[in-house]
């Protein structure tokens, strides 16, 4: 089938939604595609809130700063700024929309501290957050007469003349490949974090936009910079909120010592979250743990406090660690969390290549730079994507459509047919089997957290590189056990690994070319900050079948200084 769209949204998250909304606002058509039912896209797991300096007393200025000392000043201020300063009335807007908020006592908005920042200027609805706002904004496209191709998954980008004019896709139902025309893409396809194992994502967050992006020219930014949330549990990676800790939860260590006041004396346990994880690593890797765990408290905060504010990690905890949080402390250790880099975009969204734009996790306007502040990464959704939406729109007007049909359909077809048939070949094992998807991706996830983890070294990061790059080669043997066209959940496992083989290697390059340490980006053999030489972005382009080509950008510096960074 061919489709023809003005503005096409690849991913049904809050970034996506939000930008959909915007760009059906200019008066375009508008399509949305996702490969899951929209309100269960990842913006869903989201739990502590989204930042903005709303109470009197605060300024979107301190908010700036905190984010760009949060980044390690890698973040780009140009964005930063116009993050911090459009957030009040982001915040207010998706009241409007629907968003039920926590409120205080005297009925205002209520908020929450978090880690990094000199106000409590979270905005929450319980430990819930992710859920309300997608919700709202799946109802908002909805309202908004917006199409959406529930459970497609996108292959490939459609490329003309230089310029990116819809996608290719696969309709999961029936298997069905279909050529979705559009005058401009906007990718909102999320982070990566199932390169990693354990991780805090959902397996759907495997990097599909950041590889679809990367192969059509579009280089990626930053990539080494990888999150590690301090609070994960040890048996499956969930994560328990850093709201937590702002409600004033403690973490303490095998001697049942607040640890933090030997790293961040000030903020404690709302240090930014790479000091955080880096100081819990060091108590665990100097004896100071329990089992490669320390504990996160939360008994003083009282039952009301819990039930009210952070029912879903009481549950957590008692579902994933059979612990009462109300009676226990918790054991947690840090986990890969979330990606900092991604396709790199302006502030308006777009991309290096025309008609291309990018938002959400899966892109780096660089706003987090070097670490992400808890309760950022959704008002950029928000902020990002309804600037990026407008931006799409606009470029639509002017526009034309592809004159691509079926034949691109019929190639997609012939190379799922080509996987199909690799059951047969002989595996290099000489086995006679074929590799599986799921053990390749299990190796590629635990390659990754052991090097390029917390703490990194030049061996660590070759060790993974090596791995990653030996993983590519098996991949290509990957057979399907499913050869049938409905709801082939073999194929698409495939093809995310794929895409995760991209998104893997690129940030062990990146985190090899980085030779200093900068926010979450801690490299053992290059302890310190270098501002001389690396006070700026690594860029990683694809380049077919050879070693990616590499570049470097100054970092944007509007009016803050790159100072010692101290919590
Ligand atoms: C447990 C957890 C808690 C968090 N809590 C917070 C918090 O309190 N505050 C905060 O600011 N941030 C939080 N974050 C981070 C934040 O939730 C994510 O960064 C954010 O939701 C990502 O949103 P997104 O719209 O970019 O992508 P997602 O919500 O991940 O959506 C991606 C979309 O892309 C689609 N897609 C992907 N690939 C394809 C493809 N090939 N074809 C078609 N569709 C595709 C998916 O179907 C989905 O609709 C948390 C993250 C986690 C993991």
């Amino acid at each position: 089938m061919i489709l023809e769209h003005d503005v096409l949204v690849i991913g049904a998250g809050l970034a996506g939604l939000r930008a959909a909304i915007e760009s059906r606002r200019a008066g375009v058509d508008v399509a949305v595609l996702s490969k899951v039912y929209p309100v269960r896209s990842h913006t869903n797991a989201a739990q502590g809130g989204i930042n903005a300096a709303l109470s009197e007393g605060d300024s979107w200025e301190s908010h700036a700063f905190d984010t760009i000392k949060g980044s390690d000043y890698l973040g780009d201020q140009d964005a930063i700024e116009v993050l911090c300063s459009e957030a009040p009335n982001d915040i207010i807007e998706l009241e409007n929309m629907g968003v039920v908020f926590n409120r205080d006592e005297e009925g205002r908005l209520g908020s929450r501290a978090f880690g990094g920042a000199s106000y409590a200027r979270t905005y929450f609805v319980a430990d819930i957050t992710g859920q309300a706002l997608l919700h709202v904004g799946y109802d908002q496209a909805l309202k908004h007469d917006i199409t959406i191709y529930s459970e497609w998954f996108a292959t490939d980008l459609l490329m003309e003349d230089g310029a990116c004019r819809g996608c290719v896709a696969i309709e999961m139902r029936t298997g069905e490949v279909h050529v979705v025309r559009a005058k401009a893409v906007i990718l909102a396809a999320g982070g990566a974090g199932r390169a990693y194992e354990p991780s805090t994502n959902a397996l759907i967050c495997t990097g599909d936009g950041m590889a679809l992006a990367y192969h059509v020219g579009a280089p990626l930014m930053d990539m080494e910079m990888v999150q590690y949330h301090p609070t994960t549990l040890p048996s499956n990676g969930a994560l328990l909120t850093e709201g937590a800790r702002g409600e004033g939860a403690y973490l303490l260590n095998s001697e049942g010592e607040r640890f933090m006041q030997r790293y961040a004396p000030n903020m404690m346990e709302l240090a930014s979250r790479d000091v955080v994880s880096r100081s819990e690593q060091t108590e665990i890797n100097e004896g100071r743990g329990l089992n490669g765990c320390v504990l996160l408290d939360c008994r003083h905060l009282g039952e009301q406090v819990i039930k009210a504010k952070l029912r879903q990690i009481l549950e957590l905890a008692h579902d994933f660690a059979n612990i009462d949080l109300m009676k226990e402390p918790v054991p947690i250790r840090p986990g890969y969390h979330y990606i900092m880099g991604g396709i790199k975009t302006d502030i308006q969204g777009r991309t290096a290549v025309e008609g291309l734009y990018a938002v959400g996790e899966t892109a780096c306007v660089s706003v987090h730079g070097g670490n992400r502040l808890g309760a950022n990464s959704l008002l950029e959704l928000v902020t990002f994507g309804r600037r990026s939406g407008a931006a799409a729109a606009e470029y639509s007007k002017t526009a034309k459509h592809s004159r691509y049909g079926e034949e691109r359909a019929t190639e997609e077809e012939r190379k799922i047919a080509a996987l199909m048939d690799v059951a047969q070949a002989p595996s290099p094992a000489g086995n006679g089997h074929s590799e599986m998807a799921g053990p390749l991706r299990l190796e590629m996830g635990r390659a990754m957290h052991n090097n390029v983890g917390v703490y990194r070294t030049e061996e660590g990061l070759q060790t993974a590189l090596a791995n990653v790059l030996t993983l590519k080669q098996r991949f290509r043997n990957v057979g399907l056990q499913d050869k049938g066209k409905v709801w082939n959940t073999n194929l698409i496992q495939a093809l995310e690994l794929g895409n995760m083989l991209e998104v893997a290697e690129a940030i062990c390059r990146g985190a090899l070319l980085r030779k200093e340490s900068r926010g979450a980006h801690y490299r053992l053999d290059y302890p310190k900050r270098d501002d001389e030489n690396w006070l700026k972005h690594t860029l990683v382009y694809y380049n077919g079948e050879d070693e990616p080509r590499f570049d470097t950008l100054p970092v944007t510096i509007t009016r803050w200084a790159p100072q010692e960074r101290k919590y």
